[in-house]
Parts: structure tokens; C-alpha cells; sequence
């Protein structure tokens, strides 16, 4: 019986314990509770993009009361225009409860940035830095073009580009590479042909060179050669340039140094004044020209050649007896005409000949055909326009004639002395164009002379001071 009532005892104290146990439970279970939700939850979004926070929810009841909404405040801030990790904060409060709830909203940069290149194709000379053109932008960054990388490639050019947030851009342009096979260009100051007296300065005019490739390239050139301006004769200074590609340029410019003519200044006779001239000698009858000249006590002009070597030397006699020498011409080949620098090749030639002659350069001239030639034509338009500037520029006085002999047309000293003294009767100063290589002309001279005597001219020789005698010039 004891241990029955005892079993009693215990099962009563454990149901007891049970029920206010479950009664607690119970209690606990159905209490109001205040609760915080979070609309949605953490968010990324783009920069610039907008942002609606969607907020969050309180409530506040449970058990035996009815749920009611309770006010959420919410702290922090979004800036969608910078990048970066957001924290919002969402508060409630109810009575002596207090919850609080976060969300993180990260404003990240996804968009890629552009490249924009001007050229659609490139081409470049190989080996040749190109500056390729182009811009990079980036939503968020801006300009980035000083970011660009630049690959260049057999066939391409590939421009690459990351933005602050490791967006990756990239553009392949086609490039073609060109083989430099051009060569450089020159370009000059001055004249290509220059002519200078003796005794005059030079300088270099200038120049300067430029290659499709390598560009301005004037420092490479390379110049050989001077110019003695104490000496006569034909100068050339070389210049010559390379461009990298290895193609060569090589132009020449000539300066011409031409013999000075001293001038002389002598007196004028007066009166009716004959200057007789004979072209195209020394030759064979030159020394017989000069015996009756002397005989008569004429002096003439000689406009001497070096056409027959071994009469050269009658140069130094024409001189020593008092009579003016002139250049006439070296060969007396037309073909001298071809151009300034044939045409003054011969006449310095002639200008050393009558120095070797006489001791010094003369100051006057006669044109092969005279200044009004037109066979010149045949060989260069132009050159006497040029060639009658050119020599006065240089100091010399060219001489024509307004008698002519045509003893180059006839063989008969009657004709030749009629055309003479017919010629000069006509004005009071005449010059008389005769040659000392025709027979005929000797044949006539001693009646020429006399008929001069016996009529009261003078006999003048040519020099700088004289009347200038010229022709219209044709070509
Ligand atoms: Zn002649």
C-alpha cells in the first residue's frame, strides 16, 4: 500500500510540473512581438542609374493581439553618381523594444568604356612611328585616352583600354605597312647656275630637303665642294642626302666664276671716227693685216678666236702694236648657244687665252653672229636676251656694227672696199665688221685705209668709254 500512495505522489508532482511548464511555453508562444523586414535585400546598381529603396517593414503584435504596423526610420544615404558600398540603416522602436536591420546597396561602374579611332585604315612607311588618332571615354571616368594601349601588329593596330573599374574596351584597326622607295626631295634657294665676276663672295644660298617618310631631313645633307671666286672657271658644289630607307638624292649647283673685265677708260677721239674690227683670227693673214695697218698707222679692234692654234700668238702682236683685243669666241662653234654655261665655258676659255696673250682679261666682246643672231635660236630660245644682260651684269661691253663688209659673202676686194667706204660715209662714228681670215679683206684694207686718210676720219679702237653699237637682239 505504501509504495502505491508513494506512485501516486510522484505522478501528481510531475503532471504538475508538466502543466506549468506547458503553461509557460504556452505564455511565451502567443506574447506580441515587435518584428523589422527588410523590403528586398542587398542591391548592386549601376552609377548614375536612380535608386528607390524600397523601404522596410515593423509590426508589433502576436498571441493575443492583433498585429499592427509600427513606424521604421531609416538613416544613410545612396550616391548614385559615385561608386561605391552603400549602408542603410532601418530602425523601430515599440514600448521598450528596439530592432535594427541593414542593407547594403553597392553602386558599381559595369559599362564598357569606347575607343573611337579617326582612321578607318592606317598606313605607314615601316619603321616609321606613326601617331595614330583617337579618343577613349568611359561613362564614369571620362577621358581616358592617355590610358590607350597601343598594339601594333603585322596587320593591325590593336588600341586597348580599362576604366577604373576594370570594364575592358578594345578596337582593331587594319594597318598596312609601305616600303620607303622614294627619295628625298631637295629644294633650293638661289639659282642652280649661278654666275659671279672674279673677286666677288660667295655664299651657299641655302636648301633644304625633305623625304616622304622621314620628313624634314635638311641636317643629313651633305655638302662637297667650294668655290675659289679668286679664279675663273666652273664650280660645282654637290649635296646629296639619304633618306632612312637608304634613298639617295643628289643635286648640283654650278657657279660659274667669270673672268673680270677691267675697264678701261680711254679717250674718245673726235670727229668722223672709224673703228675698224676684224672677228674670227688670228690666222694666217692676220700678220699681213697688221703690217699694212701699221704702214698706215691705223689702229682697229681684233675680236680674236682660238680656232687656229698656231696663230695664236698674233694676239700678243695685235696687243703689243696698240690695237684693242676682245673675246670673240673659243671655237666659234654655234653650238656654244646651247647655253649660259657652254656659252661662258667658251668665252672664259678665250678670257685665259687672251690673258696667257696679252697679260691681262679684256673688257670687251663681240657675240658669234653679233647680239642680233638668230641661228642661237636653234640651240636655245632665249639665250641672247639672257646672254646680253648677263655679260653687262658682268661688267662688259659687247659690241655689233653698223657697217658690215660682207666679206663673209664675197671674194671680191672691190665689193668688200664699196660696202666700206660706203658704210662709214653715211655716219660720223662707224664700226666696221670685217675679218682677218679672209684674203679678200686684206686684198681691200690698204684702199680702205686710204680712202679713210684722205677723207679726215679718225681710226678709233674699241674700249668700255666707246659708243655703244647694237643690234636689236631676236632671240
Ligand atoms: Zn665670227
Amino acid at each position: 500500500m505504501k509504495k502505491k500512495k508513494r506512485i501516486i505522489i510522484v505522478s501528481v508532482a510531475v503532471f504538475c510540473v508538466l502543466l506549468i511548464a506547458g503553461t509557460l511555453c504556452g505564455l511565451l508562444f502567443f506574447a506580441p512581438k515587435l518584428t523589422l523586414t527588410l523590403n528586398g535585400g542587398d542591391e548592386e546598381i549601376e552609377v548614375f542609374s536612380r535608386y528607390d529603396d524600397e523601404g522596410a517593414q515593423g509590426k508589433y503584435g502576436g498571441g493575443l493581439i492583433s498585429y499592427r504596423d509600427v513606424d521604421v526610420s531609416e538613416s544613410g544615404y545612396v550616391d548614385t553618381d559615385k561608386i561605391g558600398e552603400y549602408t542603410l540603416e532601418y530602425i523601430t522602436e515599440y514600448k521598450d523594444k528596439k530592432l535594427t536591420a541593414h542593407r547594403t546597396v553597392k553602386v558599381v561602374d559595369k559599362t564598357k568604356p569606347t575607343i573611337d579611332c579617326a582612321e578607318e585604315k592606317i598606313t605607314v612607311y615601316r619603321g616609321k612611328k606613326y601617331i595614330a588618332s583617337y579618343t577613349a571615354k568611359d561613362n564614369y571616368d571620362g577621358d581616358i585616352t592617355d590610358k590607350v594601349k597601343e598594339e601594333w601588329g603585322e596587320n593591325s593596330l590593336i588600341l586597348s583600354v580599362s576604366d577604373s573599374s576594370g570594364n575592358n574596351a578594345s578596337v582593331s584597326v587594319p594597318v598596312e605597312y609601305l616600303d620607303d622607295t622614294t627619295p628625298p626631295e631637295f629644294y633650293f634657294l638661289g639659282d642652280m647656275n649661278m654666275y659671279m665676276k672674279v673677286g666677288s663672295v660667295f655664299d651657299e644660298p641655302g636648301y633644304s630637303a625633305t623625304d616622304n617618310a622621314d620628313g624634314d631631313i635638311t641636317d643629313k645633307v651633305t655638302v662637297d665642294g667650294s668655290v675659289d671666286t679668286s679664279e675663273a672657271g666652273v664650280y660645282t658644289i654637290t649635296y646629296t642626302v639619304t633618306d632612312e630607307a637608304g634613298n639617295t638624292s643628289q643635286e648640283t649647283r654650278r657657279v660659274t666664276v667669270v673672268a673680270p673685265a677691267p675697264q678701261h677708260i680711254a679717250e674718245q677721239p673726235s670727229g668722223k671716227v672709224v673703228y675698224l674690227t676684224f672677228d674670227d683670227g688670228p690666222c694666217c693673214y692676220t700678220a699681213d693685216v697688221l703690217d699694212v695697218l701699221a704702214k698706215y698707222g691705223a689702229k682697229a679692234t681684233f675680236f680674236v678666236t682660238a680656232q687656229f692654234p698656231s696663230y695664236i700668238d698674233m694676239i700678243a702682236r695685235e696687243y703689243s702694236e696698240g690695237h684693242a683685243v676682245g673675246v670673240h669666241t673659243g671655237t666659234h662653234e654655234f653650238s656654244i648657244y646651247s647655253s649660259v654655261d657652254s656659252y661662258l665655258a667658251d668665252f672664259n676659255y678665250m678670257q685665259e687665252v687672251i690673258k696667257q696673250q696679252t697679260g691681262s682679261y679684256t673688257d670687251i666682246m663681240r657675240f658669234p653672229g653679233g647680239s642680233s643672231n638668230m641661228v642661237s635660236r636653234q640651240f636655245c630660245t632665249g639665250i641672247m636676251t639672257k646672254l646680253v644682260s648677263l655679260v653687262q651684269e658682268m661688267g662688259y661691253s659687247y659690241f655689233d656694227w653698223n657697217v658690215g663688209s660682207s666679206d663673209t659673202q664675197t671674194t671680191d676686194p672691190d665689193v668688200i672696199y664699196y660696202n666700206v667706204t660706203n658704210g662709214i660715209s653715211k655716219q660720223s662714228a662707224s664700226v666696221v665688221l670685217m675679218h682677218d681670215i679672209k684674203p679678200a679683206t686684206l686684198a681691200a684694207l690698204p684702199r680702205i685705209l686710204e680712202y679713210c686718210v684722205d677723207n679726215g676720219y679718225t681710226f678709233g679702237t674699241l674700249n668700255a668709254s666707246s659708243p655703244a653699237v647694237h643690234h636689236g637682239v631676236n632671240n
